[in-house]
């Protein structure tokens, strides 16, 4: 923590509530409005260096609306090292600023095209908090990474000329920050596409400002089938009756909830927080998708976790925990060659005879060839 006296005064000042607003259940985007942007802001509810906050934020914004902010219990908690500047992201000098060479993938501008079948469309530079660990920290909230109707359309044009793309995911910032009459825009003009055969939102809105999943936006969504949502829930305390609702009305509009989570230091990288998060996930009808090994993207580096670690963690669910709690591990290889599946080995020696492998409880098993 270094500058942020922790313990001390933790909760005591945060018990008073902060934000006031005027009506019982506040809009999402007054919430969004009322997000905490500055070190003077942040020192109102916790003892931190406010000028240290704000050289931090000078570099990667800070936003953190009051929702999210009322899931810190106390300095130092694994919603706080998830939204509070840190002044290790200045100090990075292990990883490099774009390291899945996004850039390098983009033949148009917002479009990233990695994979034969599927792009990557950057359609919102914001989101409703800025998550420290963030993998596209290099430009999300800030003038670097521009968005609208006229700077979209050389993607829409690359993406209507590209017959052997079926999939598109919209990212950004995050997709669902955007008002509903652009997203209803957006979609519709990615419908007028006949071979995008399935649409696919990456939102951590469900998470991080649950209010924004209003009635009128699953309204519509769900005129947009198929249409898939993967969300991105880090930590058990994350899932709480607010984000159950959100999640609720995209399942309700037919909307299949995939998460993916980063492992990351300190927060969630043991066994225990991990299989709790993903039960509470499915619990809320999301099917936990990626585990992702933390990127190496600058400014993050204090949050990566060695690989062995996820390995370790995948071994304590494979066959332990119910196949629709285990996601993937994977891995998103440095310049740009894609996401690798990361599994514990349990094959032993896959001979002419037959395959002798480890069962998931460590007994020795045989399968012979026919
Ligand atoms: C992750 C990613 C995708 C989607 O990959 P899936 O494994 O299909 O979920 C597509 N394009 C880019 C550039 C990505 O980073
Ligand atoms: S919501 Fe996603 S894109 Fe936005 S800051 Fe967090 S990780 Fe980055």
């Amino acid at each position: 923590m270094g500058l942020f006296e922790r313990a001390r005064h933790s909760s005591t000042r945060w018990s008073q509530r902060p934000m006031s607003f005027t009506t019982l259940a506040p809009s999402w985007q007054e919430l969004l409005a009322a997000s905490v942007t500055t070190g003077a802001e942040l020192a109102r509810y916790f003892p931190v260096d406010a000028v240290l906050v704000d050289q931090i934020c000078r570099r990667y914004p800070m936003r953190i609306n009051p929702y999210y902010l009322t899931l810190i219990e106390k300095p130092g908690d694994p919603i706080w090292r998830q939204a509070i500047p840190d002044p290790r992201e200045l100090t990075d000098t292990v990883c490099p600023e774009d390291p899945l060479a996004e850039e390098r993938l983009s033949p148009v501008a917002n479009l990233v095209h990695k994979y034969p079948d599927r792009a990557l469309l950057l359609v919102a530079s914001q989101c409703a908090m800025y998550c420290r660990f963030c993998t596209r920290k290099r430009k999300v909230g800030t003038a670097a990474l521009a968005v609208g109707r006229k700077r979209l359309e050389p993607a829409l044009a690359y993406l209507a000329r590209t017959p052997t793309i079926h999939d598109v995911l919209l990212s950004g910032g995050d997709p669902l920050l955007l008002p509903d009459g652009e997203l209803l825009w957006l979609l519709t003009e990615l419908r007028r596409i006949p071979h995008l055969e399935i649409i696919r939102l990456g939102s951590r809105v469900p998470c991080t400002l649950p209010q924004r999943i209003t009635p009128r936006l699953t309204g519509v969504l769900k005129k947009f089938h198929p249409l898939y949502i993967n969300t991105h829930f880090n930590h058990p305390l994350e899932i709480t009756p607010e984000a159950a609702l959100a999640c609720a009305r995209l399942a309700d509009a037919g909307i299949p909830l995939g998460n993916q989570t980063v492992l990351l230091k300190g927060i969630n990288d043991d066994a225990a927080t991990i299989k709790e998060l993903m039960r509470g996930l499915l619990r809320i009808r999301v099917k936990p998708y990626y585990l992702f090994q933390g990127d190496l993207s600058r400014g993050t580096n204090h949050f990566r976790t060695p690989v062995a670690q996820g390995l370790a963690i995948m071994r304590e669910l494979i066959g332990h925990t119910s196949g629709l709690a285990t996601p993937t591990f994977a891995l998103d290889a440095p310049d740009g060659a894609g996401k690798i599946p990361l599994t514990p080995d349990y094959q032993q020696e896959l001979g002419p005879e037959g395959l002798r492998f480890i069962s998931y409880d460590g007994r020795p098993c045989q399968y012979p060839n026919p």
